[in-house]
């Protein structure tokens, strides 16, 4: 699942022109609004320190951008995303938690305080920091991923598969996370079309598997989306295929799979990540390479990506962030 406040801004660009003026000391400062930084502040805020949190580019985060949320405990009936990342903050704030409007956009973590620079210009001293500042899907760039977001278009199977039961849809993508969106569909929709660019899949061997045996999952090797079409709903995408021609795929549902973009550029100097930008954390902990700084949801989870389990490790979080600071 999962978008957030994008916090991508080059560190080194950021360097430039920052004010050395330390304008506020907080005791736990989290940054990022989604089920994370949320549950942080939850229990931050309920053991007396005072956490301030910054919302971030999106406040809300990812979920803000999905319609029902059907798989959280807790909602029998199911709750809007927007709905419940406003329950939520209202949750965080009824113990106490400052929430503030702002983005981080820039860190030092070398000295004994944390530095945090939040709209460049408003520096904060901090003798915690909780990351939770998510991740945010790709998309291929079209417009009419834009157009139809919301309506047609997802990048989270598990969060809207189920609005497609009976359907056919089509899942953009050729490594894990698209072949494991493709089986998730495949159990309810009646159809769907694994649209790959190249003629192999990224996906590994196990992954594969599961889509060949998957008898309603057709993979279409070498062809590219070029268009989502519809109304006021998807009805359609237009591919173009190896000898470029036209294909038209009468689909109501569109899954981008092409990988998710950790919001964690800013921490790069500082903080231990993989490859791909995720923050490493300490196995069963939230503990980051830096002492006193946390971090939690899906800037460090590329395997589960979860509104709840975002929040079970924003708990860790927090619990952790209280015992360092004793
Ligand atoms: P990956 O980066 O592994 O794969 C992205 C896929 O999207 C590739 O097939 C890539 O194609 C394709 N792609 C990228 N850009 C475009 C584009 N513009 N147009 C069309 N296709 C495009 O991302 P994942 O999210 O799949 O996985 C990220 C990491 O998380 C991996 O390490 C993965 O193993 C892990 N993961 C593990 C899971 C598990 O263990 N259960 C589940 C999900 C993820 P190409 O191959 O041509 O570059």
């Amino acid at each position: 699942m999962i978008q957030f406040a994008t916090l991508n801004t080059d560190p080194k660009a950021t360097k430039t022109n920052l004010t050395s003026e330390v304008k506020e000391h907080v005791h736990v400062l989290i940054l990022g609004s989604g089920p994370a930084g949320y549950t942080a502040a939850i229990y931050a805020a309920r053991a007396n320190k005072k956490p301030v949190l910054y919302q971030g580019l999106q406040a809300g985060g990812q979920l803000t951008t999905t319609t029902e949320v059907d798989n959280f405990p807790g909602y029998p009936d199911g709750v809007t995303g927007p709905e419940m990342m406003e329950q939520l903050q209202r949750q965080a704030e009824r113990f106490g938690t400052e929430v503030r409007w702002g983005l981080a956009t820039a860190v030092d973590f070398t000295g004994p305080k944390h530095k945090v620079w939040i709209d460049e210009d408003y520096l904060i001293e901090a003798d915690a920091v909780i990351i939770a500042t998510g991740a945010t899907a790709k998309y291929l760039g079209l417009e009419s991923e834009e157009k139809f977001r919301g309506s047609g278009v997802s990048a989270c199977a598990t969060c809207d598969g189920f609005f497609y039961r009976g359907q056919d849809v089509v899942v953009v993508g050729g490594g894990d996370t698209a072949a494991e969106e493709a089986t998730y569909l495949a159990g309810m929709c009646r159809k769907v079309y694994l649209v790959v660019r190249k003629n192999y899949l990224r996906a590994s061997k196990a992954m594969q598997d599961r889509v060949m045996r998957t008898a309603n999952i057709e993979v279409l090797y070498e062809h590219v989306t070029k268009e989502i079409v519809g109304d006021q709903t998807v009805n359609g995408v237009l591919l173009t295929n190896a000898g470029g021609e036209l294909v038209k795929l009468d689909v109501t549902g569109y899954f981008v799979a092409i990988g998710h973009q950790p919001n964690s550029d800013i921490f790069k100097p500082y903080i231990d990540m993989d490859e791909t930008g995720y923050i490493n954390t300490i196995p069963g902990t939230s503990k980051t390479n830096v002492p006193g700084v946390f971090a939690c949801g899906d800037v460090q989870d590329k395997h589960y990506r979860q509104a709840i389990t975002a929040a079970g490790s924003g708990c860790m979080a927090a619990l952790d962030a209280e015992r360092f600071l004793g």
